[in-house]
């Protein structure tokens, strides 16, 4: 019988297997699909997943190499999971063993053994005793074992401390083989008689329907769309329905966006319930990770929350997927494997039969379209639970009026009123530093990025201009570079400007500024929520990070100062995020006695957009806005393929891609495809960044089957194409943005 083949999947880029020689003394009989092999590769080793064993391979006989060792005794995939990665890999043109090297935790990637730490215990021998003559004189040791006697199932050896147990006594009582040392796995929890750790609240009207709904399609796949308003009591939804599911013996897993990760929605779940919670987000390490995974492949942990990557936790017992702010974008991985969170999680939910619940107070129009046309179910939640009144939007014309500092004058105003009555304001800008840019008012000469197409931000605290795409950062100069006079002007604010500005205009309360710089220590955070919390006068002007996670009961006055650059940027998506934006923002303030109110500042003010957000709310917004994509053709009406490019020649990223944008004209005759437009190639928006110019080319395809055909003969070939070695590209399925 020949040698028997192994296909592996190898984390490389390059879309397709690798076959070699089984291990030395490896018998057929104990490798399945799905176990791990390290294997040489070049001058390297990588750790490859084995796909299939066959009989026969393309691969010269003498070049075939075997694997060095297999690494499992068991798939550490389930195959549900599996799956998942082979319908990943093919739906974005991924190659195989890239798509399953993002789906494990790194230590599995890097051949870590796929079990749950094994620990050591230190158990009572038989027939050992107290009164044992050898510790007559051996108090220490006597009292040792007086302790491992009163812990039947052992006492694992990470708890000696706690139980002032001294290792020295212990080993000298196992030398009398007294006691001895058992390795196992960390003893499972005990369930408790009740799942709830707190009671719950009474559901109102409108949450109970929405939780019928859902609870009614347990048990097999259904898709809805938990749309309520910012404070509706979603989470109190999720918790209900979380109970639900454990109750009838199966497992929940919920996504949250990156920086919703604020310790009070982990809290909220931990208080609910006795239950195990498997945290897989950033701030966990790779043990903590890789034992997180394991617990929920293995039916130990009952409710699994995370970040994006979470979704490829596996679950022995799959029973409810709810991906919380379900329109956030952090769900997109923009790098390497570029997959929605939220597209693949209805995927999941469909291959395992679970219902899955999407909530946010703005869901994407994607969902949105997707209720409309009714594959999701839609359930709204109107009103805000703890009776708090909606905030009332006004929009403040700023065409002619002066700026100071981003702020105009009724801005002021309404500011030191609101300030006057004992409120508290927010004041959210999207920009973060100094102001946009510095320039010389003799010359005209542009702080610009030496490596972008760009202008470089002025951050006044640390004295530097600092490049908001590449991370360039120089000292701020003094006099202008080119002329060498001395009259250098931010231009535009951003919220270090807005925060000195406000500052002076308000000296009497304390301004909080809340962005990406200020926020870089945990305590300063901290310490500004407490400020916040006390209730007094203050302004806090931040970022979008205001617009998550947290709420701010005492805020009355929420200040946008920019709303322009949603209405008119090239990104068809922007008014899109700017109404979710301000939404989300709005949300975060007011309470039943003293409703928001939210200024909007903008030169558009008559624009249709904004008009119908101000005037009647999201779901109106929504609606308009779906109107001009229907007309446009854009997502979700059609399906969208981007193909970026960047080399560091100018014109070397456009050569590839005119020549795949001629290859994938021959195969569209070829394959006989209708609907699908090539757009492009063109420069990138922004055409240089960090020193590589970059273009991008650009496909549209009115139904998905034909552009998923399309793609998957094209990408072969682009492979093949000899510019493409000297350019770095790659492609993007269903982008959320277009640069
Ligand atoms: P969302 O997730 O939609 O922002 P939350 O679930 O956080 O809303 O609820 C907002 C506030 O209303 C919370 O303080 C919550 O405790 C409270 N709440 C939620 N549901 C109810 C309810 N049925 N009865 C009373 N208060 C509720
Ligand atoms: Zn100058
Ligand atoms: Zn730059």
């Amino acid at each position: 019988m020949p040698d028997a083949i192994l296909r592996l999947a190898l984390p490389s880029p390059l879309r397709r297997l690798f076959d070699y020689r089984a291990p030395a003394g490896v018998p057929r009989s104990a490798l399945q699909p799905g176990m791990r092999l390290r294997v040489p590769f070049g001058r390297r080793e990588l750790i490859g997943i084995l796909i299939e064993v066959c009989e026969r391979s393309d691969v010269p006989e003498d070049k075939l190499k075997p694997a060095l060792e297999l690494l499992d005794n068991q798939p550490p995939l389930p195959p549900a999971l599996f799956r998942l990665c082979l319908w990943t890999a093919q739906y974005y043109q991924h190659s195989l063993g890239d798509t399953l090297s993002w789906a494990l935790p790194v230590l599995l990637r890097q051949g870590e053994p796929a079990e749950a730490r094994q620990e050591r215990f230190w158990l009572l021998s038989d027939g050992a005793r107290a009164d044992d003559p050898r510790l007559a004189r051996a108090p220490r040791q006597r009292e040792a074992l007086k302790v491992i006697a009163q812990h039947p199932h052992g006492v694992a050896h990470q708890l000696l401390g706690q139980l002032q147990l001294n290792k020295d006594s212990l080993d000298l009582l196992r030398a009398k083989g007294l006691v001895h040392i058992e390795v196992r796995r960390h003893a499972p929890r005990e369930r408790h008689a009740s799942w709830l750790a707190q009671p719950e609240l009474p559901l109102n009207a409108e949450q109970q329907v929405a939780e019928r709904a859902v609870r009614a399609g347990f048990g097999r796949f259904g898709a809805f769309l938990l749309a309520g308003v910012t404070g509706s009591g979603k989470t109190e939804v999720y918790l209900q329905l979380i109970r639900a599911t454990l109750e009838a013996g199966k497992q929940a897993l919920v996504l949250i966006p990156e920086i919703n990760l604020g310790p009070q929605t982990l809290a909220r779940f931990e208080r609910r319930f006795n239950a195990r919670i498997a945290l897989l987000h950033s701030a966990v390490n790779d043990r903590e990770r890789l034992d997180a995974w394991l617990a929920a492949r293995d039916g130990e942990a009952d409710i699994i929350i995370g970040t994006r990557s979470a979704l490829f936790t596996p679950m022995q017992r799959p029973g409810l997927i709810i991906i919380d702010e379900e329109h956030d974008a952090s769900y997109k991985q923009q790098e390497g494997l570029r997959y929605h969170a939220r597209d693949l999680a209805l995927v999941r939910a469909r291959q395992e039969d679970v219902p899955i619940l999407l909530g946010s107070a703005t869901p994407s129009l994607e969902s949105l379209h997707n209720a409309n046309s009714g594959r999701y179910g839609l359930l709204r939640l109107e009103h805000r639970a703890g009776g708090a009144q909606p905030p009332r939007f006004l929009r403040l014309d700023i065409k002619s009026l002066p700026l100071d500092s981003g702020i105009s004058g009724p801005m002021q105003q309404a500011i030191r009123k609101t300030l006057e009555a004992g409120q508290q304001v927010l004041v959210f800008l999207n920009r973060r530093g100094f102001a946009p840019t510095l320039l010389c008012h003799d010359c005209g000469w542009l702080s610009e990025c030496p490596r972008c197409d760009a202008r470089m931000t002025v951050h006044q605290r640390s004295n530097e201009l600092r490049c908001h795409h590449c991370g360039h950062v120089e000292r701020r100069p003094s006099q202008c570079p080119k002329c060498q006079k001395l009259d250098l002007r931010p231009v535009g604010a951003g919220t270090e400007r807005a925060e000195e500005r406000l500052a002076i205009l308000f000296p009497q309360v304390p301004v909080l500024r809340v962005d990406r710089d200020s926020t870089a220590r945990k305590e300063a955070m901290n310490s500004l929520f407490n400020t916040i919390q006390r209730g007094e006068p203050c302004i806090l002007v931040g970022t979008q990070m205001l617009a998550k996670g947290h709420h701010f009961p005492r805020v009355t006055l929420v200040a946008i100062l920019d709303a322009d650059g949603g209405l008119f940027s090239a990104d068809f998506r922007a008014s899109e995020r700017m109404a979710q934006l301000i939404v989300q923002v709005a949300g975060r303030a007011g309470r039943a006695e003293e409703p928001g109110r939210v200024i909007v500042q903008s030169h558009l003010a008559d624009h249709p957009l904004l008009v119908q957000l101000t005037e009647q709310g999201y779901f109106a917004f929504a609606e308009q806005a779906l109107g001009e994509r229907r007309n446009a053709g854009l997502p979700p009406f059609c399906h969208l393929a981007l193909l970026r490019a960047e080399a560091h020649k100018p014109g070397q990223a456009e050569g590839f891609l005119d020549e795949a944008c001629g290859e994938a004209e021959l195969l569209l005759n070829e394959l006989q495809l209708d609907g699908i437009e090539l757009l492009g190639p063109v420069p990138a928006p922004m055409e240089r960044r960090a020193g590589r110019y970059r273009a991008q080319l650009l496909l549209q395809s009115s139904a998905r089957a034909p552009l998923h055909r399309l793609l998957h003969s094209w990408l072969a070939a682009l492979e093949q194409m000899p510019s493409g070695r000297a350019v770095r590209w790659s492609l993007d399925v269903d982008p959320i943005d277009l640069f």
